[in-house]
C-alpha cells in the first residue's frame, strides 16, 4: 500500500479536499501509476457540481493526466514499471464488438455503459480516513498514485515531457481529434467552433491542421480570442455583440454556413446553434461539450432534412490506445504546440485554485 496525497470530493458541491489516501497494489490485469502531471478539464468541474448523475461520491476526480508505471499486476504485458504513460478515460478493451470494429471508438468498458466509480472487479484501490472512496471514469489523475484497468493505459514515448503531455489525456486529444478524425476537415474549407476553453482551441489547432481556409472562433469571453487567433482562428466573435443569433451570424459570414462547426462548451442552445452554421447540404456539425445528464434538445427536423450531419465525438472520436501515443510522437516532431495552452501551473495542494481560474474563464 502507497500512502500519498490525492484532492478527495467528498460531497456534491464542496471544494476538494487534499488528502493522505491509501493506494492498494494492483490486481491481476491493473497497473499503478505515478501521477507525475495533470490538466483540469471542464467535465472534472461537472463532477464537483454535480451534474454527471453517474459518479460516485466521494470520489477523486481528475482524467487528463500523464504519469509513471510504479507496479504491475499479475498478468499485464503490454507496460511494465518505469514506462511513461497516459490514463485513458475512454478504454480499449479489445475485445467488445466496438474496439473490434476499425471505425468505432467507443468501448463498451466505457463509462456510459457501465459505471466506472469501482474497478472491473467491483472494489476501489482507494482509502481515505478508513472510508472507501470511488474511481472517477477508472483513472482519477488528482491523486498521486492511481490503479487503472491495463486495456485503460496507453505506453507513450519515453522522450515525452509528462507535465505537457498529460493534456493529451483529454482536453488536446479531444479537440484535435473532432477535428481529424471525427470531423475530418477537409484543406481549403470553413469551420466555426463555439467556445474556446482547452478543448475548444484544441479544436482550432485540429482544423489548422487539416488546411481549413477559415476558421472562426466563438466565445462570449473575449480574452479568449488572442490565444484563438494565435492557434489559428481567422475570425473571433461574441455573440453578445450582435442583435441576431450567432448562427444567422455566422450563415452571413459564410454564404450559406460553415463546411464544419463544433460545439464545445456543454449547452444545449449553442448545440442547436452550431448545428444551424453549418451549411445545409453537406454541413458537419460536431457536438463534444458535455451537457447536464438531464438536458434535453428540441430541433426543427428541416435541419437535418435538408442533409446536414450531426454527430457526437468522445475523446478524439479514434481509438484511444492507438491515437494518443501517435499523438504524443507528432507532439514530439513539432507538428502542433500544445504547450500553448498551458495557462497555469500549480501544485496539487492548489488545485481549488486551478478551479477557481476554470470559473473565471482564465
Ligand atoms: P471551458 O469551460 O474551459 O471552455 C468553455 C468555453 O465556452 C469558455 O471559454 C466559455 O467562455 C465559453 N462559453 C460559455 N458559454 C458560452 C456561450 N453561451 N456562447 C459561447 N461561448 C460560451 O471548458 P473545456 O475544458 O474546454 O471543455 C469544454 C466542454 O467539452 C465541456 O462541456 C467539457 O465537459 C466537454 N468535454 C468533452 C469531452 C469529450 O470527450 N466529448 C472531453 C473533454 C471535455
Ligand atoms: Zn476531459
Ligand atoms: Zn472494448
Amino acid at each position: 500500500v502507497i500512502r500519498c496525497r490525492a484532492a478527495v470530493a467528498w460531497a456534491v458541491g464542496k471544494p476538494l479536499s487534499v488528502e493522505e489516501v491509501e493506494v492498494a497494489p494492483p490486481k491481476s490485469g491493473e497497473v499503478r501509476i505515478k501521477i507525475v502531471a495533470t490538466g483540469i478539464c471542464r467535465t472534472d468541474d461537472h463532477v464537483i457540481k454535480g451534474s454527471i448523475a453517474s459518479v460516485d461520491f466521494p470520489v477523486i476526480p481528475g482524467h487528463e493526466g500523464a504519469g509513471i508505471v510504479e507496479s504491475v499486476g499479475e498478468g499485464v504485458t503490454s507496460v511494465k514499471p518505469g514506462d511513461k504513460v497516459i490514463p485513458l478515460c475512454l478504454p480499449n478493451c479489445g475485445e467488445c464488438t466496438f474496439c473490434l470494429n476499425p471505425e468505432a471508438n467507443y468501448c463498451l468498458k466505457c463509462h456510459f455503459s457501465e459505471p466506472q466509480n469501482l474497478l472491473p472487479d467491483k472494489t476501489s484501490r482507494f482509502t481515505c480516513k478508513g472510508k472507501q472512496i470511488h474511481h472517477f471514469m477508472w483513472v482519477s489523475t488528482f491523486a498521486e498514485y492511481t490503479v487503472i484497468p491495463e486495456y485503460a493505459v496507453a505506453k507513450i514515448d519515453p522522450a515525452a515531457p509528462l507535465d505537457k503531455v498529460c493534456l493529451l489525456g483529454c482536453g488536446f486529444s479531444t479537440g484535435y481529434g473532432a477535428a481529424v478524425n471525427t470531423a475530418k476537415v477537409k484543406p481549403g474549407s470553413t469551420c466555426a467552433v463555439f467556445g474556446l476553453g482547452g478543448v475548444g482551441l484544441s479544436v482550432v489547432m485540429g482544423c489548422k491542421v487539416a488546411g481549413a481556409s477559415r476558421i472562426i472562433a466563438i466565445d462570449i469571453n473575449k480574452d479568449k480570442f488572442a490565444k484563438a487567433k494565435q492557434l489559428g482562428a481567422t475570425d473571433c466573435i461574441n455573440p453578445q455583440d450582435f442583435k441576431k443569433p450567432i448562427q444567422e451570424v455566422v450563415t452571413e459570414m459564410t454564404g450559406h454556413g460553415v463546411d464544419y462547426s463544433f460545439e464545445v462548451i456543454g449547452r444545449v442552445d449553442t448545440m442547436t446553434a452550431a448545428l444551424a452554421s453549418c451549411n445545409m447540404n453537406t454541413g458537419v456539425c460536431v457536438m463534444v461539450g458535455v451537457a447536464a445528464s438531464d438536458a434535453v434538445i428540441s430541433i426543427d427536423p428541416l435541419l437535418l432534412l435538408t442533409g446536414r450531419t450531426w454527430k457526437g465525438s468522445l475523446l478524439g472520436g479514434s481509438k484511444a490506445r492507438d491515437f494518443i501515443p501517435k499523438l504524443v510522437s507528432s507532439y514530439l516532431e513539432k507538428k502542433f504546440n500544445s504547450d500553448l495552452l498551458i495557462t497555469h501551473t500549480l501544485p496539487i495542494a492548489n488545485v481549488n485554485e486551478g478551479f477557481e481560474l476554470l470559473r473565471a474563464g482564465k
